[in-house]
């Protein structure tokens, strides 16, 4: 709420109730408009040191000029069904953005929510969009978040299964919060796991770093690569390469940019 104070929201108040309203119309004539866009935060390979994908993260503008940020707009564009035209144009856009890159053969991470995952025709359209585009699958990775709950677990299983046919690896995000990760991890197949910022940030103390390295641990017993998020310092950087970590992401390493910096 400015200063000191804290408000939390409230979805029943009614000046939320009118703001989420604005947000809704806003989403719907965003991509029309011009008021979405991309910026793109690398991805460190720790080993080698070299940048080997970007993630594209979405911005939106009011027609005022503000920023309204992704915690805001994204659930509201999740529940309205927005989020489906928006991810398109976040594929397309993505898309237009590495073939300009030719021939740097970068990879790029787009965001994809659960509703997008759930809508019958994702696997197709998207399928559609790279023939169109002359994109192999292979340039793009596909972050999950479990922030939802599932209807169908198969239907899930099989649309990744067809997308991961077209080359496209999926990387699960946010791993350790929300609805745990776990859950997904008994029936998808993950080449990456970005294990959440809160747990290298918890790292300062003796019990937050053993809770890291069980975390860790975890994910390198099951054989997938891991990401560690939200990187701000030297020190997080020394605790990412003592616990060999493949690769890192964070302010330290490189923050979103509307261009994608090979050098950082
Ligand atoms: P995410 O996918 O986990 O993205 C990481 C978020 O952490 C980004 O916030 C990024 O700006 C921020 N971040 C990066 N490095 C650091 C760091 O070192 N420290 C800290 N404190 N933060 C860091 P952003 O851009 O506000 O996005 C928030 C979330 O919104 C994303 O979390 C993602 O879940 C969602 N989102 C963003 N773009 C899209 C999109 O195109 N589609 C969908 N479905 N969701 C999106
Ligand atoms: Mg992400
Ligand atoms: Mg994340
Ligand atoms: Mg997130």
């Amino acid at each position: 709420g400015g200063g000191n104070s804290v408000r939390i929201f409230d979805p029943e108040n009614r000046e939320n109730i009118d703001f989420s309203k604005n947000i809704a119309s806003l989403l719907r004539v965003a991509v029309g408009r011009d008021l979405v866009s991309l910026v793109y935060q690398p991805v460190k390979n720790v080993a080698s040191g070299r940048i080997e994908a970007f993630e594209a993260l979405m911005r939106l503008t009011a027609p005022d000029g503000t920023s309204v940020p992704p915690y805001v707009f994204i659930p509201i564009a999740e529940r309205t069904g927005a989020i489906l035209e928006l991810g398109y144009w976040v594929i397309r856009r993505a898309c237009e953005e590495i073939l300009t890159r030719e021939p740097d053969s970068l990879t790029v991470s787009i965001n994809v929510s659960p509703v997008q995952l759930m809508a019958p025709e994702f696997a197709n359209s998207v399928t559609a969009i790279l023939r169109e585009m002359e994109v192999p699958g292979d340039r793009l990775v596909f972050e999950l978040t479990e922030r939802l709950e599932m209807e169908s677990e198969e239907d899930v299983a099989a649309c990744i299964n067809d997308l991961k046919l077209l080359g496209i690896r999926f990387w699960l995000d946010d791993f350790g919060t929300g609805f745990s990760g776990l859950s997904w991890l008994r029936f998808i197949e993950f080449d990456t796991v970005k294990i959440d910022k809160i747990f290298l940030r918890d790292c300062e103390t003796r019990e937050g770093r053993k809770m890291f390295r069980d975390i860790v641990q975890l994910v390198k017993n099951r054989g997938t690569n891991i990401l560690v998020e939200g990187v701000e310092t030297e020190r997080q950087m020394a605790i990412v390469r003592e616990f060999e970590i493949d690769y890192a992401q964070g302010f330290y390493i490189g923050a979103p940019k509307a261009i994608m910096h090979l050098k950082t």
